[in-house]
């Protein structure tokens, strides 16, 4: 799999984080991209989701709502958007699940 130049928590939230040799490139974030199974992802600009059609390969990827940024939010491949997994016990957050009860 080919993932591009995308850094990994270093662009700030809602902005594209395409990097552009010494920085991320900055403009609003349109699409939320799922590079890969493992939950590996990034926000990108219209330009750039354009740019990873046309040259890598990614999961999948939707327009980018608040919600991807919402702590403890998860992507949910079946209905290709993220969900805050409070909302969405049943199954799928495992990451949320605390047995603290
Ligand atoms: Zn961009
Ligand atoms: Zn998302």
């Amino acid at each position: 799999m080919t993932l591009p130049p995308f850094p990994n928590g270093h662009a700030p939230g809602l902005e594209c984080s395409r990097w552009m040799s010494d920085r991320h490139c900055g403009k609003p974030a349109t699409w939320h991209i799922i590079w890969t199974p493992a939950g590996e992802n990034g926000l990108c600009c219209n330009t750039h989701m354009d740019e990873a059609r046309h040259t890598w390969s990614f999961l999948a990827a939707h327009p980018y709502d608040p919600i991807c940024s919402v702590a403890g939010a998860v992507f949910v491949h079946a209905e290709n958007h993220c969900v805050v997994t409070d909302l969405y016990e049943s199954g799928v957050g495992e990451r949320e699940a605390t047995g603290t009860t």
